[in-house]
C-alpha cells in the first residue's frame, strides 16, 4: 500500500497465474502449455524477422495477421481484431461492449476462468454468475434472463473441459438477439465445435480464440477475436485509445506462419486429443472421476482422496497440477494439463504409487 496509488489499485484483486518455477526436469501440467514446441515455419519466420526493420513501428490495425486468420476462417479481414494475447483482447471486449450498467449485468458462469471477476473489477462491470449443473456442465437456458446485459462464456469451459453444441450456442444467439453473447474459445481446437461459422449470421457473436494453446505459442502472446465489423469496431477503438500497436513485428511474423502451416496445427492437436483419451482411460482406472474433456486437460477427482494432497504429493515428485481452493465444490478437483505420453506416464506412475501408500496406510 501506497499513498501514491489511485483509489481503484487499492479495490483491485489481481489474476493469479499458475506458477513457472524453474526447476530443471518438472513435468509442468499445470497452465495447460502445448507439450510440442511450435511449428518450424513459426521459428523460421521469427529468424527472418529480426533485423534492420526492428526500428521501425509495425503496421497499426495489424491488418497482415487479421487477413491470414480471415482466411483460415472463410471471413473479411474487417471481421477481425487481434491483440497481445486472448487476455488483452478479452480486457478490451470487457470495456467495449459488456458493460451495460448496474442493472444489467454481464452473466458468466460460477465456475469458469477466473479472469473474468478480475476484468470486471477493473472495469467496474456489474455481473451475476450462473451455476453448472451436478455434472459441472453448461445449460445455455439457463442464461435466458431478462435482465442479462451480456453473456460470456469459455466453450469448451475451463477449468472442467465440458463443451456445449454449435446448435446450443446458435439457440441462444436467437433467443436474445438484443443480447452479445462472447464466445472464449481457447481450447476450441481440441475436439470442441467452434461457433465462428455462426458469425456471418448472428450480429450478438463475439468469438475470441488465442496462440497460445493449439499453436504452441503461449510466449509469444497473440489472441484474436471474430465478429461482425460493428463489433469489431468498437474493439479498435479501446485499443486505439490504450496501445497502437500491441503485436511487435516479431509476434506479428510468428502468428502469421503459425495460422499458416495448417498440417503441423493437425498433427500437434491430434497428438494431444489421443494423449488426453490415453490419460483419461489410465486415470479412470485408479479410480478418478474424470470429466469429459474436449479440451487440452482434463479435471479429474478421486474419491478416497484430498486434492490437496494429490497436488502436494505430485509436486514432492516434480510433477505440477493445477488446483483451485474456489469455489468448494471443486476444491477436491485438479486440473492436469495434457503432456507427452512420457509426461503423462510419469504422472500415471505418481498417483499409482500415492494411491497406492495412503490406500496401505487405510487399512
Ligand atoms: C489460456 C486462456 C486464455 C488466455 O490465453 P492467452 O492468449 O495466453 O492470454 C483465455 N481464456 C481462457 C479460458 C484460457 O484458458
Amino acid at each position: 500500500m501506497s499513498i501514491f496509488w489511485s483509489d481503484i489499485v487499492h479495490q483491485l484483486t489481481p489474476y493469479v497465474p499458475g506458477e513457472q518455477p524453474q526447476i530443471s526436469g518438472l513435468v509442468k501440467l499445470n497452465t495447460n502449455e502445448n507439450p510440442y514446441p511450435p511449428s518450424p515455419r513459426v521459428l523460421e519466420a521469427l529468424r527472418a524477422e529480426v533485423g534492420e526493420a526492428l526500428r521501425l513501428y509495425p503496421e497499426p490495425t495489424g491488418r497482415a495477421l487479421r487477413t491470414a486468420v480471415a482466411r483460415q476462417f472463410g471471413l473479411a479481414a474487417e471481421q477481425v481484431f487481434v491483440g497481445n494475447s486472448s487476455d488483452e483482447v478479452l480486457a478490451h471486449v470487457f470495456m467495449a461492449l459488456l458493460n451495460h450498467g448496474e442493472h444489467r449485468p454481464l452473466l458468466f458462469p460460477d465456475i469458469s476462468y477466473a479472469f473474468y471477476p478480475v476484468y470486471c473489477g477493473l472495469y467496474g462491470i456489474a455481473h451475476r454468475t450462473v451455476p453448472l449443473d451436478e455434472q459441472l456442465g453448461l445449460n445455455v437456458d439457463d442464461y435466458l434472463q431478462p435482465d442479462a446485459g451480456a453473456i460470456i462464456f469459455p466453450n469448451p469451459n475451463a477449468p472442467t473441459g465440458r463443451a456445449v453444441p454449435r446448435a446450443e450456442i446458435e439457440r441462444l444467439l436467437q433467443a436474445r438477439p438484443d443480447t452479445l453473447v462472447v464466445i472464449d474459445e481457447a481450447y476450441v481446437d481440441f475436439g470442441a465445435e467452434s461457433a465462428v461459422p455462426l458469425v456471418n449470421d448472428h450480429a450478438n457473436l463475439l468469438v475470441v480464440q488465442t496462440l497460445s494453446k493449439s499453436r504452441s505459442l503461449a510466449g509469444l502472446r497473440v489472441g484474436f477475436a471474430m465478429g461482425q465489423a460493428p463489433l469489431i469496431e468498437a474493439l479498435m477503438r479501446v485499443k486505439d485509445s490504450f496501445n497502437s500497436y500491441p503485436l511487435d513485428r516479431l509476434a506479428t511474423a510468428g502468428a502469421i506462419a503459425a495460422m499458416d502451416d495448417a498440417p503441423y496445427f493437425e498433427r500437434t492437436r491430434r497428438a494431444v486429443i489421443d494423449s488426453r483419451e490415453r490419460l483419461a482411460a489410465s486415470l479412470r482406472a485408479l479410480q478418478f472421476e474424470v470429466l469429459p474433456s474436449q479440451a487440452n486437460f482434463l479435471f479429474v477427482r478421486h474419491p478416497a482422496q484430498r486434492g490437496a494432497d494429490l497436488a502436494a504429493a505430485l509436486r514432492e515428485r516434480s510433477i505440477l497440477v493445477r488446483r483451485f481452493d474456489q469455489p468448494a465444490r471443486i476444491a477436491d478437483h485438479l486440473r492436469i494439463s495434457i503432456g507427452t505420453d512420457a509426461q503423462c506416464d510419469a504422472l500415471v506412475k505418481a498417483l499409482t504409487e500415492l494411491i497406492g501408500e495412503t490406500h496401505h496406510a487405510a487399512v
